[in-house]
């Protein structure tokens, strides 16, 4: 044989390796209770409700949270926000980013497990599942079981209800950015416009597929959180955990008490009931992994297991990695702590923004054509456009005041009435007679104020060129 190693070639389909193109294993979680459900039915049951009852609330006699696209305005709770408050939109969303990681490294994927929408839609079909065709024990016979009119009436009685929920889902959607009264009403006379049937009709797809369907698919293969949050884990991030130095080596009934003679056991008794409460199918006893997203219904299950051998409760756990060998766990810790300082710094200041934001905006352009002109009377002039934007949902009275050297005036109406979210574009010449006082370039000050809020005042400064200096 030459110098060259034989490489043995195996064929990895005989030995149990799994193709990419296999059939997935359907999950079919058992459901179960305990402290940490109860939790999450709450959390789920209040992210779901604030989702379909959000855009039917009312403001002042309008949809309170409406994002009208073609009317280029954001209406929330009053507010309402323009192209040009673009800003705010940002700072919501870098605000929301630091709180996903502030979380993160405190409790670990805690926003998948209570509060992700994929989880809450995800939830909600499988209680409409488990409603329809009972216990996993029964939803598991009767995947086997051939067709029978019960079988087709359960299953198609949870295909149904998913698609109601899917399509409320889809409804509610648009409702956000088209009234949902409305919206709703034209059901019934199937006035409903082509964007508005795609954008419901491929909401209802979408959720009908995620949720009932893809489930745990989407958290493992789709989502990017689950692929990028475990580098923000340390040493003292909680996670769900199984205590192996309680729990090995496992083992079950009359063996474990023959074995508990020479060899003692640990508390696992190897039940299962962690892994078939998993919605993501994993065996939280081989050890924290990707797939996990700390829904704690394996806690539960084995908290009910324990209970029942008389066991202390907490097998399977939060904790952290620091605690689970023994070292002492840091609540508070520098990159912790920094998240939080930044977060809690851009709040405030978010806050303090829109507390002071003033409901009328004013830009002013000056005539870009001419530096100035002298008029046939010898008047200097110099022409302005004024663009006066009322933010507000009401109709204001505003007056434009002029501020800058004395001898210049304004050739415009000053007082003037917008709608609410009217703009103005208003031309404006500011003039002086050079054969009454001298003057300089320099800087003058718009200000456009309301006579209806005297808290609504936008200032404006620009600059006025005199000839020859
Ligand atoms: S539920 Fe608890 S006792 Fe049962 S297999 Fe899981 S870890 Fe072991
Ligand atoms: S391992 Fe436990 S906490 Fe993690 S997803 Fe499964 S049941 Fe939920």
């Amino acid at each position: 044989m030459s110098d060259r190693q034989r490489i043995e070639v195996h064929d990895a389909s005989k030995e149990g390796a799994v193709s990419l193109y296999s059939k997935r294993e359907r999950i079919q979680i058992k459901a179960t209770k305990g402290r940490f459900q109860s939790i999450r039915n709450v959390t789920i049951l209040g992210t779901m409700g604030l989702y379909l009852l959000l855009p039917w609330a009312r403001w002042d006699g309008q949809q309170a949270v409406l994002f009208d696209l073609p009317g280029r305005q954001f209406r929330i709770f009053g507010w309402t926000f323009w192209p040009q408050d673009f800003l705010f939109l940002s700072w919501t969303l870098i605000i929301a980013a630091f709180a996903l990681f502030f979380f993160t490294v405190l409790a670990g994927r805690v926003y998948c497990g209570y509060v992700c929408p994929q989880t809450t839609w995800t939830r909600f079909f499988q209680w409409i599942e488990q409603w329809c065709e009972g216990d996993r024990h029964s939803r598991i016979k009767m995947d086997n079981a051939p067709w029978t009119a019960s079988k087709l009436f359960r299953r198609g009685s949870k295909h149904v209800l998913w698609l109601l929920l899917a399509f409320l889902t889809g409804l509610t959607f648009v409702g956000y950015f088209s009234s949902i009264t409305d919206l709703s009403l034209r059901i019934f006379s199937l006035g409903w416009g082509g964007w508005e049937l795609f954008w419901v009709g491929f909401f209802t797809v979408a959720t009908y597929g995620n949720a009932g369907f893809m489930r745990e698919q989407v958290c493992l293969h789709m989502c990017p959180y689950a692929r990028f949050q475990s580098v923000m884990f340390d040493d003292d991030t909680l996670i769900v955990s199984y205590d192996v130095a309680r729990g090995e080596p496992r083992g079950r009934g009359a063996k474990k008490k023959q074995a508990e003679e020479s060899d003692p056991l640990g508390d696992c008794i190897d039940c299962g009931m962690c892994v078939q409460v998993c919605p993501t199918g994993i065996d939280i006893r081989e050890g924290l992994q990707y797939e996990c997203i700390t829904c704690a219904a394996c806690i539960d299950a084995c908290d009910d297991v324990m209970d029942h051998i008389h066991k202390p409760r907490g097998l399977i756990r939060y904790t952290t990695d620091n605690a689970l060998v023994g070292k002492e766990s840091h609540i508070l810790r520098p990159r912790l702590l920094a998240y939080g300082a930044a977060l809690l710094l851009m709040a405030s200041l978010f806050m303090v923004s829109l507390y002071n934001r003033v409901p009328l905006q004013v830009d002013v352009l000056r005539d870009r054509n001419q530096l100035y002109r002298t008029t046939s009377t010898g008047m200097i002039e110099n022409i302005y456009r004024l663009e006066i934007l009322n933010k507000s949902q009401d109709p204001q009275r505003y007056e434009l005041v002029l501020e800058g050297p004395a001898g210049l005036s304004m050739e415009n109406r000053t007082e003037f009435t917008l709608q609410g979210g009217e703009t103005l574009t208003l031309p404006v010449t500011v003039s002086y007679d050079p054969y009454e006082v001298e003057m300089a370039s320099g800087a003058i000050w718009f200000t456009v104020r309301s006579l209806d809020d005297p808290d609504v005042e936008n200032r404006h400064e620009s600059r006025f060129i005199a000839p020859g200096r």
